[in-house]
């Protein structure tokens, strides 16, 4: 079907001119024209229209990093700590339906904005890691949402990073077991790991429409062999697939690093040949500031997670001296978000605070700055440069939003204030009214337009029921004590 769509202001993409009574012109999923509303009904008049002088017209948005959990893991029992201590509580959460978690997800992702997302599974067993993303996979596709889904993997340092004996050596008779369950290495090989991906990208890599992409995940630097990350960015160069790890999220990474080779994360990863443009690096809180205009000569692409990395202790990223290096930025939420509520407006209102510094010598980082990482930045290390997301231009796809701007407004604003600077400072997901994919309207008047939230929320918390009324068991008092353990135990590399 032939679509304009307009608004009373339009902007095209994050940092460009604002535009009135604007519109795109929509043809089998792309956008074919733009301009003022009166141009494109003359010279489309047989087109549907859609929109209202009441909307911000603009491009939707883009999760650079997240897992696709569907629930916050704080809710589940799994409490904010420091990563190290909340890693392990990810395999005792609840085995609950993929498809229906994933479409829960997707359904918070879109009434917040967010079109594209990048997914890096969590295994609830390395055995169940196909099938659970096969439902993952085909539920983004049910719901709408583009995907960058990447199954990852670890062959090393799981549970602790280095000084295993030691760590085994220090703990209590009666935790040694609970221990052993983290420290066991992956039932998953090398071998079927890229077997798996490959059937998947067979299954479901779409780079013509862009509505699944295939990754491939070492993990972190931490958990991988240099023999894994080089195989994984051989199978990636390949296949032509990108790459996601996560990358310097805390500090102790960061020492792991020193230990290991004496020299930091990235000048390892330089010597061994794995920085390109293929790669995309989460979180990166921890890393050395000199070495940032290497990763942007390489051309890596560095997911920020502000939210996340507050709420698991890592710290604050970078991001000005990341983006004076003329590196490439995008937004991830991460699952974590501080209100645990997957906001992508509030992530960028916090990413954008976050950047902005005390001391009159700190760099400005400009509303519009966090928005192109919100949209066609994060799009970029997200999909890759190549792929038409992120801006409304003739043969861009036509992912966008028409946002409640009186709503965003409020009282008053004077007409003076930039759009991003207000939609940055005060836009939530509940201004968030329309939501188009691939020129379908999926979120109309805030509601999915094929899905039914109350039967799948309902559905959702008749699983989460029947697990949390299971016979009591001492876990949460044996992963308490495994905590303390882990927390002994790295508070003595900070000393
Ligand atoms: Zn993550």
């Amino acid at each position: 079907m032939n679509t304009i769509i307009w608004a009373g202001i339009a902007l095209p993409a994050a940092g460009v001119d604002v535009e009135s009574d604007w519109a795109v012109y929509v043809e089998d999923g792309h956008i074919v024209e733009t301009g003022a509303r009166a141009d494109l009904s003359a010279h489309h008049p047989e087109a549907e229209q859609f929109g209202g002088a009441g909307f911000l017209l603009m491009p939707s948005f883009v999760n650079s990093h997240d897992h696709g959990r569907g629930v916050g893991t704080m809710p589940l029992g799994d409490p904010d700590d420091l990563l190290e201590l909340w890693l392990p509580g990810l395999w005792t959460l609840p085995p609950v339906d993929p498809y229906l978690l994933t479409l829960w997800e997707s359904l918070q992702l879109l009434k917040s904005g967010v079109t594209t997302t990048a997914h890096s599974h969590n295994p609830r067993t390395w055995e169940q890691m196909e099938a659970d993303s096969r439902q993952a996979i085909r539920a983004y596709v049910d719901a709408g949402v583009r995907v960058a889904f990447h199954p990852p993997l670890v062959d090393q340092n799981q549970l602790v990073y280095a000084e295993r004996s030691r760590f085994v050596e220090g703990l209590p008779a009666s935790l040694v077991p609970v221990a052993e369950r983290f420290l066991a290495p992956p039932s998953l090989t090398q071998v079927d790991y890229f077997a798996l991906c490959a059937r998947l990208v067979d299954d479901f890599h779409d780079p013509l429409g862009h509505t699944v992409h295939l990754q491939v995940s070492p993990a972190g630097g931490q958990w991988c062999s240099d023999e894994l990350i080089l195989a994984a960015v051989d199978f990636a160069q390949h296949h032509g697939l990108r790459v996601q790890m996560h990358m310097l999220e805390t500090r102790y990474q960061r020492i792991y690093a020193f230990k290991r080779w004496g020299k930091s994360f990235v000048r390892h990863l330089e010597e061994i040949g794995a920085l390109g443009p293929w790669l995309t690096l989460a979180h990166m809180v921890c890393c050395e500031l000199d070495e940032l205009d290497l990763l942007a000569e390489r051309g890596v692409g560095i997911a920020h997670n502000p939210s996340s990395n507050l709420r698991l202790r890592s710290g604050v990223a970078p991001v000005p001296e990341m983006l004076a290096a003329r590196l490439r930025l995008g937004v991830g939420m991460d699952g974590h978000t501080l209100d645990d509520d997957q906001d992508y407006l509030r992530e960028l209102r916090l990413a954008w605070t976050l950047a902005n510094r005390p001391g009159a010598a700190s760099p400005t980082v400009t509303a519009a700055t966090v928005l192109g990482m919100g949209s066609v930045d994060g799009a970029a290390i997200t999909l890759g440069d190549n792929v038409p997301v992120g801006r409304l231009a003739a043969g861009q796809l036509a992912d966008l939003l028409l946002v409640d701007w009186e709503g965003v407004r409020g009282l008053w604003s004077a007409p003076t204030v930039p759009v991003e600077e207000l939609l940055l400072r005060r836009g939530s997901r509940q201004q968030i009214r329309h939501v188009m994919v691939g020129g379908e309207w999926v979120i109309r008047n805030g509601a999915h337009t094929r899905l039914n939230e109350d039967d799948l929320s309902a559905a959702l918390r008749a699983q989460f029921d029947v697990h949390y009324t299971a016979p009591a068991h001492d876990e949460a008092a044996q992963m308490q004590a495994l905590a303390a353990a882990l927390r002994r135990f790295y508070a003595s590399w900070d000393s």
